[in-house]
């Protein structure tokens, strides 16, 4: 009896659904205002010294399957630009730039928020608001040592849902906690900012500039 009334209520859910009673969302939210030209840039094109280590395009994430195809990057070029500066600057303390992830689009933000339980959602982006990723304003790094070339020891792993992961942590061991604010201020002397609840994670001032875009890497345009 159980079974059956379970399987009505499901039959009754899908009914729902497929009648558009219940709806997810379909695409990208709609922004009014005046946006500047998307012009991505391929981060590794700028320098070959910033190095890419992208997650998503592994299992090495927290989903635990690929989620891009390619393992590329990009950013708005004055991000892009800033980036630079900040990698060139960090390579005085013996460090380079370490990239995770820049531009993101908006339907891996969706997948994100879908398979994320909702006590863990303040560590990704609310689809309905989109990300400053996939504006092409935000990227997740850390720094890899230019001497021996590997990605150095941190307070918290890329994308570790826990307080460790807040740029304040006052735990970890000096050298991490140094690191971790010798990326932060390298990144703010360019005009970028920290996410109040992740190390990695920098917004480019100009984010409000540019739009909500859903575009695949394999998509995007390069300009000379
Ligand atoms: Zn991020």
């Amino acid at each position: 009896m159980m079974a059956l009334m379970l399987r009505r209520r499901v039959l009754l859910l899908a009914a729902l659904v497929a009648g558009g009673c219940v709806r997810a969302q379909a695409g990208p939210p709609h922004e009014a205002g005046h946006f500047r030209d998307p012009d991505l840039v391929e981060l590794t094109s700028l320098d070959p010294g910033i190095k890419l280590d992208v997650r998503y395009a592994t299992d090495r994430n927290f989903v635990g399957r690929p989620v891009y195809s390619e393992a590329r990057a990009f950013l708005q070029r004055p991000a892009a630009e800033a980036l630079l500066r900040a990698h060139r600057a960090l390579r005085a303390k013996g460090y380079g730039a370490l990239v995770f992830d820049g531009y993101r689009p908006w339907s891996v933000t969706k997948l994100f928020w879908d398979l994320t339980p909702p006590a863990k959602r303040e560590f990704v982006a609310d689809p309905r608001k989109g990300s400053k990723h996939n504006r092409g304003c935000a990227v997740d790094m850390s720094l890899y040592d230019l001497a021996t070339g590997r990605e150095v020891q941190m307070a918290s792993a890329y994308d570790e849902m826990s307080p460790r992961a807040y740029p304040g942590y006052p735990g970890g061991t000096p050298d991490e906690r140094a690191r971790r604010d010798h990326l932060r201020a390298a990144m703010e002397q360019e005009g970028f900012t920290v996410e109040p609840n992740e190390w990695w994670h920098f917004n480019y001032r100009d984010w409000r500039h540019y739009p909500i875009l859903d575009v695949p890497f394999s998509q995007i345009a390069q300009r000379p």
